[in-house]
């Protein structure tokens, strides 16, 4: 029988696989809908999701909370995760190999969750998910056809709070993310298996 995201979550809870699992305080599983069709995707986990151990919390969760809003998404429509787990010491960023190791987590949600379109925040969430090192910046907005789903990479909230001459940016990178799921977009079959019928 495949694993639930529950299931997933609790594996999240208890793992000890990288360094970062003596700096935690609480481990950050995703969150959301189990049927949604959107999941973003942040980096890792900051300090106020390090106490909660809930992702997107915090300023940058109220910011996102702003944009969903003002774009008619909700929260409660979306699953919420991260790349790592576990905050790394004193708030510096994940390295290579606690993102290698920490990664089949994001790669099982995604797996059993099925969403029509995934959106990293970030460079390290995108890079990851498309396999090569890719940016943001020059790929924000285009949707980006995967085997089972879409990749939409999006500017983080967070990035607006830091500078917030962004936000209109990242406002702009929530309004194309909801033109594109109303747009009901289907993914094409590989060349050689389209349906006969
Ligand atoms: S960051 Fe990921 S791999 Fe490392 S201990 Fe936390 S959950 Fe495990």
């Amino acid at each position: 029988m495949e694993e639930t995201l529950g299931e997933i979550g609790q594996r999240i809870r208890v793992c000890k696989k990288c360094p970062l699992h003596e700096s935690r305080t609480k481990p950050v599983p995703g969150e959301g809908n189990p049927f949604a069709k959107v999941m973003l995707v942040g980096q890792g986990p900051g300090r106020n999701e390090d106490e909660t151990g809930r992702p997107f919390v915090g300023a940058a969760g109220v910011f996102l909370d702003r944009m969903l809003k003002a774009v008619g998404l909700k929260r409660r429509e979306l699953w919420l995760t991260n790349v790592t787990r576990c905050l790394p010491p004193g708030g510096r960023l994940p390295r290579a190999p606690e993102i290698k190791t920490c990664a089949p987590f994001l790669l099982d949600e995604i797996r059993v969750l099925r969403p029509k379109i995934v959106c990293p925040l970030g460079n390290k969430a995108l890079s990851l998910l498309l396999r090569k090192p890719s940016q943001i910046q020059r790929l924000r907005g285009t949707a980006i056809p995967m085997e089972t789903h879409f990749l939409f990479p999006m500017l983080h909230p967070a990035a607006a709070i830091r500078n917030p001459a962004l936000e209109e940016k990242v406002m702009e990178d929530f309004k194309n993310l909801k033109r594109f799921l109303d747009s009901d977009p289907v993914l094409k079959p590989p060349p050689g298996q389209e349906s006969l019928f």
